[in-house]
This record gives structure tokens, sequence and C-alpha cells, in this order.
């Protein structure tokens, strides 16, 4: 798949390294003497996640969640499933959600209500990014790598249909 718009770059492999090495240490802080699980949710949150929990200093349990994406559109259908659910008995336990961005945040409403009836001691919410002039669910992330504006992201994870996931950098589209 060919990319038919022009690329522009919005965070270098360096600023995200950077900005992720310091939210490893504050989550590492918050949890000190503490150890956690941490789910990153499929199939976005992955590359994010893989970096994250590698600055991570406390004890990390790490399973998956896969949750439905938009498909190839631009916008949430606001209806979020939840496809693959974790393995690991999360009763009592300190949970951490990661995943690349939080939107309308319905995914995130969705993931939250599902794992709170698993009975964990905490749940948390981390995000490499959050577009919050587009959020409708009542909810907001713990921990945020970049705030940014309503702009459609891709690479570091997120995809342009099928395809860029695996870009090092995070990049929108020149208008
Ligand atoms: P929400 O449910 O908060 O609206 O959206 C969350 C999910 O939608 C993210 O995990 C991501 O998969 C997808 N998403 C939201 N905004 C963007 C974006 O700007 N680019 C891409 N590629 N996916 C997005
Ligand atoms: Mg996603």
């Amino acid at each position: 798949m060919k990319l038919d718009r022009k690329p522009k770059v919005l965070f270098t492999i360096n600023e995200i390294a950077e900005r992720v090495k310091k939210l490893g240490m504050e989550i590492s802080e918050d949890y000190d003497g503490e150890d956690i699980v941490v789910i990153p949710l499929l199939r976005g949150g992955f590359i994010f996640a893989s970096d994250l929990v590698r600055e991570l200093k406390i004890p990390v349990n790490i399973d998956f969640m896969t949750t439905s994406s938009y498909g190839h559109s631009e916008v949430s259908s606001g209806i979020v499933e939840i496809i693959n659910d974790v393995r690991t008995n999360v009763k009592g336990k300190n949970v951490l959600i990661v995943d690349d961005i939080i939107d309308s945040g319905y995914t995130m409403e969705k993931v939250v209500e599902f794992v709170s009836m698993k009975e964990p001691e905490s749940i948390k919410i981390c995000v490499m990014l959050d577009k919050p002039s587009r959020r409708e669910a009542n909810i907001s992330p713990d921990y945020v790598g970049f705030t940014i504006p309503d702009v459609f992201i891709v690479g570091y994870g997120l995809n342009y249909g099928d395809y860029y996931r695996n870009i090092p950098y995070i990049f929108t589209f020149d208008e």
C-alpha cells in the first residue's frame, strides 16, 4: 500500500525514546515496591508497550488483549469489541492498560469496564498519544506520552490501512 498523501513527522525516533524513558521512570516510581500486570492492547499498542516495559524497574507480568479496531475507517464507530481476553488472573493485581492512542475514549472505556469485572486491586491507563479534543467517553489516561491535536496519526504501532505500524517514528499527513 503506497502513501497517497505527503507524510509529516510529528515525533522522531529520538523524541519518542526520550519520552518513553521518562514515562518508564515515572511509572516505576509510582508503583515502587509493588508489581504490575501490563496489558497492551493489540494491535496498535504493541510497539509502544514493548519499548515502555523495557524502561520499567519493577516486576512486570505482561499479557495481551485484542480490541476491535476502526477497520479502515479514520473515525470510531463507537462500538468496541474485546476479541481476545488476557489469560492471567488479575484479581487483586495492579493493572496497567497500555495503548497507542486515546481518541474518542470508547476503546478504553470498554476495556476498563471489562477488566474491572475481574476485580483487580487497581487499574491505570497509559497511552503514547492523547487527543483530548476528540473525547466522547468519560475517561482520561493516567500516563500520556504526548498530547496532540485532532490529526490522523500513523507509525509507532498506528496503522494506515493494513500497513505502516512498523514505521519507527510518528507521522501525520500534510493537508
Ligand atoms: P478510541 O476508541 O479512543 O476512539 O480509539 C482508540 C483506537 O482507535 C486506538 O487504539 C487506535 O487503534 C485507533 N485510533 C485512534 N486515533 C487514531 C489515529 O489517529 N490513527 C490511527 N492509525 N489509529 C487511531
Ligand atoms: Mg487500537
